[in-house]
C-alpha cells in the first residue's frame, strides 16, 4: 500500500459572513503555518470564497466549495459552475453532501454529473456517501454504499479519477455528536476501498483518499486516523472555530 497524504477538510455550511469567514481563516492560517504533512481545506459559503481565498494566500490551507452545478454556464438561477469556482481559487468541491441529498433533491445521478464537471476543470471532488440511521438498523449500510459509489462514479474511467476523494459520512453521525466507532468506520472504509479495487483496480484503490465525517472533534480524530483505511476527515461543527479545527489538523 502506498503512502496516502492525509486531508483534513472543514465544511463551514451556511455559517459566517465573508468578514467572519476571512477572520476565522486568518486565525487558522496562524495556527497551521508550518504543517506540511497534512493537506488542509476549508469550504466557506460561496459569498465568502473570495475573502477566504485572499486570507489563505501563500498558506498551507486550500479552498473548497460546498457544491457546484454541472453545466459551465447558462440560465440556471442560483447555481454556480466548476469553472467559476476554479476562477476564485477553489481547489476542491464537496459533492453530494447528505444535507444536499436530504434538502435539495440531490440524487446519485446529479452527483455523478457534478463529479464529472469538477474533474473536467481540475477541481478535486470530495464525493460524499453514507447511510441513514434506518438503513444501518436494517443492515443496509454496505448495499447503500455500494449503490452510491457505483452510481456516483458511473461512466468515469480510471485516468479521470486520480484527483477523486471520497468522504464516508454516516448520516446519523453528522451534527449529532454521535460518531461511528473507529471499527465501524474502518469496516466501511475498507469496503469502499474494495469497491474501488473491484471497479478501477489496485493502483487507484491503494492511492485514493477516503475521509471520515460525522462529529469529528479534537478528542476523537487521532483514534480515527489510526485506522488503516481512514485517510482524513471532513469536519462540520468543529471546523468553525480555528482553535478546534487546528487541533484536528495537528492530530499527530
Ligand atoms: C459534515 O457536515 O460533513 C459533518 C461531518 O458535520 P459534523 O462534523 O458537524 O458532524
Amino acid at each position: 500500500m502506498g503512502e496516502r497524504r492525509p486531508l483534513i477538510a472543514g465544511n463551514w455550511k451556511m455559517y459566517k459572513t465573508p468578514a467572519e469567514a476571512a477572520e476565522t481563516a486568518r486565525q487558522l492560517v496562524e495556527r497551521v503555518t508550518g504543517v506540511n504533512d497534512v493537506d488542509i481545506m476549508i469550504a466557506p459559503t460561496f459569498a465568502a470564497l473570495e475573502a477566504v481565498s485572499r486570507a489563505i494566500q501563500g498558506s498551507p490551507v486550500a479552498l473548497g466549495a460546498q457544491n457546484l452545478f454541472w453545466e459551465d454556464e447558462g440560465a440556471y438561477t442560483g447555481e454556480i459552475s466548476a469553472p467559476m469556482l476554479k476562477s476564485v481559487g477553489c481547489e476542491y468541491g464537496i459533492i453530494g453532501h447528505s444535507e444536499r441529498r436530504q434538502y435539495f433533491g440531490e440524487t446519485d445521478e446529479t452527483v455523478n454529473k457534478k463529479i464529472q464537471a469538477a474533474i473536467q476543470v481540475g477541481l478535486k471532488p470530495v464525493f460524499c456517501v453514507g447511510e441513514t440511521e434506518n438503513e444501518r438498523e436494517d443492515e443496509q449500510t454496505l448495499s447503500v454504499l455500494d449503490k452510491q459509489v457505483k452510481k456516483g462514479l458511473e461512466g468515469l474511467v480510471l485516468d479521470q479519477l486520480d484527483m477523486l476523494i471520497i468522504a464516508y459520512e454516516p448520516v446519523w453521525a453528522i451534527g449529532t455528536g454521535k460518531t461511528a466507532t473507529d471499527d465501524q468506520a474502518q469496516e466501511v472504509h475498507q469496503f469502499i476501498r474494495s469497491l474501488i479495487k473491484e471497479n478501477f483496480g489496485n493502483a487507484l484503490s491503494d492511492s485514493i483518499r477516503i475521509l471520515y465525517g460525522g462529529s469529528v472533534k479534537p478528542g476523537n480524530i487521532a483514534a480515527l486516523m489510526s485506522m488503516p483505511d481512514i485517510d482524513g476527515a471532513l469536519v462540520g461543527g468543529a471546523s468553525l472555530d480555528a482553535e478546534s479545527f487546528s487541533k484536528i489538523v495537528k492530530y499527530k
